[in-house]
């Protein structure tokens, strides 16, 4: 794991979700219907949002579980507050996480 936090408010700033490399799969789709089950039946969210439920935050989790994604678009860690607020431009990889694995 790498040391960005694998928080509900790191889910929550994480731009993933409005990404168009993950914005077409069906299988990122059903991961966020799950999650918002999960938080709209306010249960202890952060206790059940494993990184295998969580299409996002790859910058920690890695690799993407969903392999219907489409790597050829355009990343938008860049503008995410937590590839900023941590300098993620500096790690290896800087950007797709979710095709080349965590922030190390
Ligand atoms: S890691 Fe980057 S490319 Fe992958 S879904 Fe998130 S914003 Fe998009
Ligand atoms: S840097 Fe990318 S993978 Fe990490 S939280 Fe931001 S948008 Fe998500």
């Amino acid at each position: 794991m790498s040391k960005i936090d694998f928080s509900m408010e790191n889910i929550n700033q994480c731009l993933c979700s409005k990404c168009a490399v993950q914005i077409e799969s069906q299988c990122v789709k059903d991961k966020q219907k799950i999650m918002l089950l999960i938080t709209q039946q306010d249960l202890d969210s952060p206790m059940r949002m494993d990184a295998e439920r969580v299409p996002g935050v790859y910058c920690t989790t890695g690799e993407a579980i969903c392999k219907d994604i489409d790597t050829k678009k355009v990343c938008k860690c860049n503008e995410c507050y937590i590839w900023k607020e941590y300098g993620l431009k500096d790690f290896s990889p800087g950007r797709y996480f979710c095709r080349d694995g965590e922030a190390i």
